[in-house]
C-alpha cells in the first residue's frame, strides 16, 4: 500500500450501520478535515489533467461539490453541480438512478455544459456506480467529453468501476475498501 493509501485510510472514518444496517458507512469529513489528507487527495485526483485544458469539473451533491471545487481551482476549470432533483433554479436534464442505499433522481442544468466541452466527474465514493451511471448519462446527453470520473473511495466488490469501464469512461480512484 501506498503512503498516500495509508494516510487516506488514516483519515477516513468507518460508521457502521448507517444509513442501514449492514452498510459500511465511509465518513470523508474526517478526511476534509485533516489539512494534509486533503490537499495530498486533491493534488493526487488533478495531477494527470494539469495542462490538459479541463473545462469543467461536474461534482455529484453533496461531498462531490467539495472535492470538486477543489479540483476546478487547481485546473482553472469551471464547476458544475449535479444535484438531486428539485434543488436547482433554471432549466434541467433529469435522471433517474439507483443507489446502494435506495433510488433518486439527479438534475443538472441544461445551459451548464456545451456540445464537446472536456469534463471531469467526481464524487466521494463508487459503490455500486449507479450514481455516477446517471451523471455519464446527464453528461453525455449534454454532450459532454467525459475526461474521467474520480472517486477518493472505491468499493470494488460493488462493481461501480466496471459498470463506468463498461460505458467507455476512465475511472481513478485513491483508495479501496473490498
Ligand atoms: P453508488 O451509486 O452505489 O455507486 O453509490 C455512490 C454514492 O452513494 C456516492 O454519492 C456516495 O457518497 C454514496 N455512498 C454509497 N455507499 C457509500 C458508503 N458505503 N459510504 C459512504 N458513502 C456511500
Amino acid at each position: 500500500m501506498t503512503d498516500l493509501e495509508n494516510e487516506l485510510r488514516a483519515a477516513i472514518r468507518t460508521i457502521p450501520d448507517y444509513p442501514k444496517p449492514g452498510i459500511l458507512f465511509r465518513d470523508i469529513t474526517t478526511l476534509l478535515g485533516a489539512p494534509r489528507a486533503f490537499r495530498r487527495s486533491i493534488d493526487e485526483l488533478v495531477h494527470p489533467y494539469a495542462g490538459l485544458q479541463v473545462s469543467k469539473i461536474a461534482g455529484i451533491e453533496a461531498r462531490g461539490f467539495i472535492l470538486g471545487g477543489a479540483m476546478a481551482h487547481q485546473l482553472s476549470a469551471g464547476f458544475v453541480p449535479i444535484r438531486k432533483k428539485g434543488k436547482l433554479p433554471h432549466d434541467t436534464v433529469r435522471v433517474a438512478y439507483s443507489l446502494e442505499y435506495g433510488v433518486d433522481e439527479m438534475e443538472m442544468h441544461r445551459d451548464a455544459i456545451m456540445e464537446g466541452e472536456s469534463v471531469i466527474l467526481v464524487d466521494d465514493l463508487i459503490a455500486t456506480g449507479g450514481t455516477a451511471e446517471g451523471a455519464v448519462k446527464l453528461l453525455r446527453q449534454m454532450g459532454a467529453n467525459i475526461v474521467a470520473a474520480c472517486f477518493v473511495i472505491d468499493l470494488p466488490d460493488l462493481g461501480g468501476r466496471k459498470k463506468l469501464e463498461d460505458l467507455g469512461v476512465q475511472v481513478r480512484t485513491l483508495v479501496s475498501y473490498e
